[in-house]
Formats: structure tokens, C-alpha cells, sequence
């Protein structure tokens, strides 16, 4: 099987010659944090499959009711057709998504649902005599999605520097840096100084942009970054001030990952619009949202003459086996009481991260968010001088704990966890010993 992927499968965000010495795990089957590969050797999921497995991999009340939805309908156009489970599944998030939240606008993909936003923004200024706000405010380090629109506000030069030819030109503000705070701060004693950066980018382009994005709270894929909702709270009022809507890019902090709901509820803030995906489904079907305020929506509201609909659409938008997936996500945290259990195990699980890694020479820092653990090693705690990034280590130990049974998959040389919510502590002590035997090998203390 694994001659045969490598035959015709081409994975994303890979350099597949590193398949020559790491092949690709075949797997059989999952079952809550678990996959277990053809050859019968399990592996614990602590990343959640790309931060979307929510509730266990073939979690049976899921399956169930993806089950029981196929036998009814699969798919049907979502344009004037409209079906039971989206209805329902719109009810509901209007009652978990923060309060300005009032409509749904459904996608298939992460990378879509800011694709819409931003060209919702841009109408919405157009439409509203304002044709001049047409540019884009991100933070640096932000990660968006990879379609040209997602990319071009996202600041990762990994990901994106390659493409800048095919780019808009957006305004990259620089982000909060907390570990390595500029001003010789720390997240507890803050007024997020590093504010300026926003303020003096506001003064200078507010006039000719839409909107600003930001991932709240945690850029993900900038190594688990974590800022103060101080920066939300003021950021929320700057772009009242000038007239700029605000996208909070909830896709990977959505439904509990952060500890509550959405990361905004920290910060009490309503965003102009909020995308969400990833655990929406359980991480069970690609699926997005893009929720927005009435009076967004109401600038799109007109006689069909006037040429204001937002003429956007995905084939897969709405499909009812993920909005079932999804009502069945929202009833298991109504029932199981999901978000108090994952706080609980997320004190203690911060307690044993800092007691298994915290004296480690290579660890700078151990942040945490939710059930998110992310652990950043460096060359000195001291100087917080980042490892030789050309050395791979991040990579070496994933593929060690790999050997272990664990998937550690590393952002560079950031180790994180960021496990299904209904982990039980058993299994995350499994994660951590694998984690500090496989951490062990490759930079022995
Ligand atoms: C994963 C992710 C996306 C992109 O979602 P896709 O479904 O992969 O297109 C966008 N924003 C954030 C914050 C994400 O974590």
C-alpha cells in the first residue's frame, strides 16, 4: 500500500522526497484519539488530525447521525433549495456565536469562508459609496488558508512569500510577539503595547481598507502564538473608530479549542463577521461558515435589479451530511458537557507539561491555551535564540515519537498538542511520556 500511495499520491504540504526515508502511515481505522495503521500499530492523534478532529475519530454519536442523515438526503443545491439540518444547524450557531453574529453564510472549506469575507467586505464598501476601502489589513505571522485571496492575508512566508507576484496588496501589521515581547513585557502585566503597530496603520490606510483579519488570541500556524484578548478588545474598538470591519478568523479556535466557544467570547467582542470550520463538522467533512452582522447582510438586500447580491457560491455549500455532523457536535456539547471536562483536564494538563518539559535546557517556553500545549525550543532559554531551523529538529523528533506511537507533528521547532476536547488524562500522560522519550533522543538534556 504504501509503494502504491507513493505511486500516484501526491500529499499536501509535503516535500515528498521526504517520503523516501518517512513513508506515509497507511490507516486502517480510528477510534477516538486513536488511528490504528494497516499493520495494526496505533498512533495517538494529539494534533486532532490538522486541529479538526473535535470529539474522537469515529465518534459513535457522529457516525450516527451522518448515518441516519445519507439515508435521506446526501446533497441537494443550496440556492432556493434549503433542507431541515441547515436550518437547524443556523438556529443554532445564532445562539453560540457572539451577539452582533445573525447570519450564515455556508461554504465547503476553511480557505473559502475568508475568501467570502473578504469579498463580502469589499462589496459591502463598494455597494455602500466607498469604493476606495478595497485593500486588506492582516497581522504578520497570520495563516489564513492557501487560495490566493487567504494567502494574501496571511503574512507566513512559508507558505506564501513564492506566490507575492500573484498577490493583492495587502497591510501587514506586525502581530503581538509574547514570548519575545519587544517592549520587555509578559501576557500577565501587558496593555499590549504593541498596539502602535495598529494604531499608526489605521492612521495611515483606515480610508482605503474593508477590513482587518486576525486569528483571535492564537496564530496557529505561526507556532501557537498566543496574545492577550486586551489586543481584540482594543482592536475591536479601532475599527469602529475608522470604519473598518473586523473578520475574526475562528477556524482553527472555533468550538472549545481555546477553552471557550470562540476565542472572541474572551475578549466579549462581536465581530463584523466570523468564519468558522475545522471542529464545526467534528473534523468529519469539509465544511465552512461565514457568519455575519444584519447589517452587513442588509447592504446586500435589494430588488435583483440593483445588483447588490453577493453572487458567491460552493457547490458543497450547506451539504446536509456535514450539517448533520455538525448538530451532532452541538448536541454532544450540550449533553457531555464537553468544555467543562476539557477546562478541568486543561489545568492539569498544564501542571504536568510544566513538570515533564519545563526544566528541558531546549524549552524557552510552555504556552497554553485551552487544551493547547505548545512547547518552543531553543537554542537558550536565556536569549530565546531559536534553533538552527536548517537542523530540522522539530521534524526529527515528530518522526521519533512517530516511532513511539505518537503524532507530534511540529511547527518548525514548535512541539504542540492540541488533542480531540474528550481526551481523557490516561491518554494525554501516554502523549506526554512518548513526547519526552522522543524529545529525549533528539536533544538529550
Ligand atoms: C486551517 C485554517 C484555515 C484554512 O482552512 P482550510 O479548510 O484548510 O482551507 C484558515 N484559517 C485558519 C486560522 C486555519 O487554521
Amino acid at each position: 500500500m504504501e509503494e502504491l500511495d507513493l505511486k500516484y499520491i501526491w500529499h499536501p504540504c509535503s516535500q515528498m522526497k521526504d517520503y523516501e526515508t518517512l513513508p506515509p502511515m497507511v490507516i486502517d481505522h480510528g477510534e477516538g484519539p486513536w488511528l490504528y495503521d494497516i499493520h495494526g500499530k496505533r498512533y495517538l492523534d494529539i494534533v486532532s488530525s490538522w486541529w479538526a478532529n473535535l470529539l474522537g475519530h469515529c465518534n459513535p454519536d457522529i457516525n450516527a447521525a451522518i448515518k441516519d442523515q445519507v439515508d435521506s438526503l446526501e446533497h441537494v443545491i443550496f440556492a432556493n433549495f434549503s433542507h431541515r439540518p441547515a436550518i437547524e444547524l443556523a438556529e443554532q450557531l445564532a445562539k453560540i456565536t457572539p451577539p452582533a453574529i445573525r447570519k450564515f453564510h455556508f461554504n465547503d472549506n476553511g480557505s473559502s469562508a475568508v475568501e467570502c469575507a473578504l469579498k463580502m467586505c469589499f462589496q459591502f464598501y463598494l455597494q455602500g459609496g466607498k469604493p476606495e476601502k478595497k485593500r486588506f489589513m492582516c497581522l504578520t505571522e497570520g495563516y489564513h488558508g492557501e487560495t490566493i485571496g487567504a494567502l494574501s492575508v496571511g503574512s507566513m512566508d512559508l507558505y506564501a512569500k513564492m506566490y507575492q507576484p500573484m498577490m493583492m496588496d495587502n497591510i501587514h501589521v506586525e502581530a503581538p510577539d509574547c514570548y519575545r515581547c519587544p517592549y520587555g513585557k509578559c501576557r500577565e502585566n501587558c496593555q499590549c503595547e504593541c498596539f502602535e503597530h495598529a494604531e499608526k496603520a489605521f492612521a495611515a490606510h483606515a480610508q482605503e481598507t474593508a477590513a482587518m483579519i486576525v486569528e483571535p488570541l492564537l496564530q496557529g500556524s505561526a507556532g501557537m502564538r498566543i496574545y492577550p484578548p486586551l489586543y481584540l478588545k482594543k482592536l475591536r474598538a479601532l475599527c469602529d473608530r475608522y470604519d473598518v470591519k473586523l473578520i475574526c478568523d475562528e477556524i482553527a479556535t472555533g468550538f472549545g479549542r481555546t477553552g471557550k466557544m470562540f476565542a472572541c467570547d474572551y475578549a466579549e467582542i462581536s465581530p463584523d463577521i466570523m468564519c468558522i470550520s475545522k471542529g464545526l463538522t467534528g473534523g468529519y467533512l469539509p465544511m465552512s461558515v461565514t457568519c455575519v452582522t444584519e447589517e452587513i447582510y442588509d447592504a446586500f438586500y435589494a430588488d435583483f435589479s440593483e445588483g447588490r447580491a453577493f453572487m458567491h457560491s460552493h457547490t458543497y455549500a450547506g451539504n446536509p451530511l456535514g450539517c448533520a455532523a455538525a448538530l451532532a457536535v452541538q448536541k454532544i456539547f450540550r449533553e457531555q458537557h464537553i468544555l467543562e471536562t476539557a477546562n478541568q483536564n486543561a489545568v492539569w494538563l498544564t501542571k504536568e507539561m510544566a513538570a515533564a518539559f519545563g526544566s528541558h535546557p531546549n524549552v524557552g517556553e510552555i504556552r497554553h491555551i485551552g487544551l493547547i500545549q505548545a512547547i518552543e525550543l531553543v537554542k537558550d532559554p536565556a536569549t530565546k535564540e531559536p534553533l538552527d531551523a536548517s537542523k530540522r529538529t522539530g521534524y526529527a523528533i515528530y518522526k521519533k515519537a512517530l516511532e513511539y506511537g505518537l503524532v507530534l507533528r511540529p511547527l518548525g521547532d514548535v512541539l504542540y498538542f492540541n488533542p480531540p476536547l474528550n481526551i481523557t488524562k490516561d491518554e494525554l500522560s501516554q502523549a506526554i511520556e512518548m513526547a519526552k522519550k522522543a524529545i529525549g533522543d533528539i536533544l538529550p538534556a
